[in-house]
């Protein structure tokens, strides 16, 4: 289901028509008016991702961001604006060809950083600072840029296109956002190409999803006074045993895999033989085997340490459970893809150089659904993700706006002037 092209996959020509849809599109005067519109307003952009920036979205909090944004759809002229039940927020610019299935770009509005975070933005020598504010803040500004540049320059899409502004894509958000979206008949019928923004930079094109899963371990024990009940089986001694075991597990360098012990809790004062402790693991691999193969690791460490620890006499009981708190399933864009071959002839259109790369995105959602779908950056660049030193530098923004622009009307086609 696509928009633009007729040709069979793996048609030599197919390359060639994609490079000639894009330097068709790219050569109208409302799309070099738009390529000026992202130059001429580069300083309204940094200012809208400070102003997004410091609006918390932490997970499952991202009301007060998405409301924010919702007013900005309304302004650039998007209809339909609304928030679904899990507070996606979408918007729809019409299309001439009313039928003609969506072309969808999509950024993820939350943020990692728990409620209560302080969250300060700053502009200096040029860059921006804040805690989110390349991921994804620089998608959301692309989201509202690419809107905004296509409002003022009247460019006429043939295809309508789905702005969406989406929740839960991080951590053990799980990508819930995007997840409800293709469940919906609504959109999963008519989306034709899913356009992920996430991050900065123009030197991705991620058609690849990472698989991952994610456990919290969770011991038990019967707890007791550090001095008199001493001897009574400790959950804290038995979870380090266990990390200690699944630590050691080895993993293949291709195809990649990983694992992650995150986050671990549990105790209760320094004089308290805990009652509990858990951890948060994350793994990920190209490869469903290898995740599968982490998964009966970490169940094997649980499975060999609860009895080591574990004594004959009641207060020595431990229990243990494993409890799967993330899955994201692996998947790939077919090489003969319509979508990447436009991406491609984008890059070329613009004189960019992309790798193929494989990550963990909302693109994940449509490519384990056979849908098409990819994720690139918002152009400029960043660092620090995930930390409250995150920082982005604006310097060639307009290439990557430019870059998913192009990439939307070559899908979507322009109707003739
Ligand atoms: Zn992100």
């Amino acid at each position: 289901m696509t928009s633009a092209g007729t040709f069979s996959p793996g048609d030599p020509r197919a390359l060639r028509s994609a490079q000639q849809q894009v330097s068709h599109v790219a050569g109208l005067q409302p799309v070099q008016d738009a390529f000026a519109w992202f130059r001429s307003h580069s300083p309204q952009l940094d200012e809208l991702q400070l102003q997004v920036t410091a609006i918390p979205a932490p997970p499952w909090g991202e009301g007060a961001r998405s409301a924010w944004l919702a007013e900005r759809f309304a302004e650039l002229g998007l209809s339909d604006v609304h928030r679904d039940e899990l507070g996606n927020l979408l918007g729809i610019r019409a299309g001439a060809d009313p039928d003609a299935p969506f072309i969808a770009l999509s950024a993820h509005i939350d943020t990692v950083f728990p409620a209560g975070t302080p969250i300060a933005v700053r502009h200096d020598a040029g860059n921006l600072y804040g805690p989110g504010i390349s991921d994804n803040s620089s998608g959301i500004v692309a989201l509202l840029a690419v809107a905004g540049a296509l409002d003022a320059a009247k460019v006429a899409n043939s295809a309508p296109i789905l702005f969406i502004a989406d929740v839960g894509e991080e951590g053990e958000g799980d990508l819930r956002g995007m997840r409800h979206i293709y469940q919906q008949p609504r959109w999963s019928a008519t989306i034709a190409s899913l356009v992920v923004i996430d991050g900065a930079g123009t030197d991705t094109i991620i058609a690849e999803g990472l698989g991952s899963r994610r456990y919290e371990v969770t011991v038990r024990g019967h707890g007791g006074h550090s001095w008199s009940d001493f001897g009574v089986a400790n959950p804290i001694v038995a979870l380090a045993r266990i990390i200690d075991r699944f630590a050691r597990t080895p993993v293949p360098v291709s195809p990649k895999t990983t694992f992650n012990i995150g986050i671990v809790n549990g105790g209760t004062s320094v004089n308290s033989i805990p009652e509990l402790a858990t951890m948060r693991v994350d793994t990920r691999s190209a490869s469903v085997e290898e995740l599968d193969r982490l998964e009966r690791a970490l169940h094997e460490a649980v499975d060999h340490v609860i009895p080591e620890v574990t004594g004959r006499k009641k207060q020595e009981l431990l229990t243990a459970e494993v409890r799967v708190i993330g899955n994201r399933p692996a998947a790939e864009l077919p090489g003969e893809s319509q979508l990447l071959k436009m991406i491609r002839a984008v890059d070329t259109q613009l004189g960019n150089t992309a790798r193929i790369q494989r990550a963990s995105t909302d693109a994940n959602i449509p490519l384990s659904l056979g849908r098409e779908a990819i994720a690139i950056g918002a152009g400029g660049s960043g660092g620090g993700a995930h930390t409250i030193h995150e920082w982005y530098d604006p310097t060639g923004r307009d290439l990557g706006l430019k870059r998913i622009l192009l990439l939307t009307l070559a899908l979507a086609g322009v109707a003739d002037e």
